[in-house]
């Protein structure tokens, strides 16, 4: 034993090891069910169910290109990023007031609390919804209202993560960063999504200097359709604190190397890369081999509404069809999501420490 080591972590050590290696795998859905989680890869727009997108159709006085809840949900065939991106374009579009994003918002944390997530990280777009001329403060104040009232009325503690367009111009993203500043208390920081083909990190690199030196906290998306390459750059030019996505490292093995070395999170979300085809199958995903060598690798749902499920249906897909994820890969997943939060040390510490209570009477 390591004699700096305290005594008391090293028997709940102990305890936990021998609970993961007796937990056979007819028991690991219930377990990852159950086990409380963090969520850090959630599109907040990509959470509107069909049902939601038409009943805020209606309140708003909105006509749709679809005639049923039911002809929407069968538009959700996508054969890459960008054939989800229009569509998730056209479904944001219902959002007009306050009470929209407060409803889009609660109708996501309902579900994350019922799946056990008791943190989460919610991305969301500004440009989608200030370039059609619904105005910056509606929505965040919209977001911040279910915000509290989830942590309130559910337990689900959350924060908020604005994302740049990349596919707009640099001088977009500064504009919409200085819509935020009045509401800099609310946001944690920011993150880049849309379309990766053709919009390397690089583009952005004076924005993401500028949010390093107001105190946003910085990740990007990075290495789900786009090479290694984007990664490496997202890391050494934009300076994120997390990947989203990154399973496209597993194409280099420095950038494997470093990642690991850096203990540097990915947001990795199952059901998202085999809908987007960035996988032919779950099969085939790379989320066992990512864990195995030695990545900070999380498990998050990305667009749930539009991609076939929220966390836990994540989890026990990718565990049912992966046989070589074990217990170890749960209690591994999730302790990962609680390490790469944004949350301060001692409530990252009782999250720990309620997983392991958790896989230890399992
Ligand atoms: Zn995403």
């Amino acid at each position: 034993m390591n004699p700096t080591t305290p005594p008391e972590k090293t028997a709940m050590t102990a305890t936990i090891d021998a609970a993961l290696a007796s937990i056979p795998r007819e028991r690991l859905p219930a377990l990852l069910q159950r086990m409380p989680k963090a969520e850090l890869h959630i599109h907040i727009e990509g959470s509107l169910e069909p049902e939601l997108i038409f009943a805020l159709a209606q309140r708003n006085g909105l006509s749709l290109p679809y005639t049923s809840v039911e002809a929407l949900r069968a538009a959700y065939a996508f054969k890459d990023l960008q054939s989800f991106l229009d569509i998730y374009y056209a479904g944001a579009s219902v959002l007009l007031t306050e009470e929209d994003f407060f409803d889009m918002a609660m109708a996501y944390f309902r579900r994350a609390a019922a799946d056990h997530v008791v943190h989460a990280e919610l991305f969301f777009d500004p440009q989608t919804h200030t370039d059609r001329g619904v105005p910056f403060a509606t929505v965040i104040d919209g977001l911040t209202r279910a915000v509290d009232a989830a942590q309130r009325e559910l337990g689900v503690s959350a924060l908020l993560i604005m994302c740049f367009l990349r596919h707009l111009s640099e001088e977009a993203a500064f504009e919409t960063l200085e819509q935020a500043l009045p509401h800099r208390k609310k946001i944690i920081g920011v993150g880049l999504d849309s379309g990766e083909h053709g919009n390397p990190p690089e583009k952005f690199a004076r924005v993401f200097a500028r949010c390093k030196e107001l105190g946003f906290r910085l990740v990007a998306h990075a290495g789900e359709e786009g090479p290694p390459a984007y990664i490496w750059s997202a890391l050494d030019v934009l300076h994120v604190e997390r990947i989203d996505h990154g399973v496209r490292c597993a194409g280099d093995p420095a950038l494997v190397a470093r990642l690991a070395a850096e203990r540097m999170p990915l947001t990795v979300c199952p059901l998202s890369n085999v809908k987007l085809c960035v996988f032919k199958s779950m099969a085939e995903h790379n989320l066992a081999s990512l864990l195995d060598a030695g990545l900070c690798a999380t498990v998050n749902s990305d667009d749930p509404a539009y991609f076939g499920g929220y966390m836990n249906a994540n989890f026990t897909e990718a565990f049912a069809a992966l046989p070589q994820l074990t217990a170890r890969h749960a209690h591994r997943l999730a302790a990962n999501s609680f390490e790469a939060s944004f949350a301060g040390a001692a409530q990252k510490l009782r999250w720990k420490t309620a997983l392991d209570a958790a896989f230890a009477q399992a």
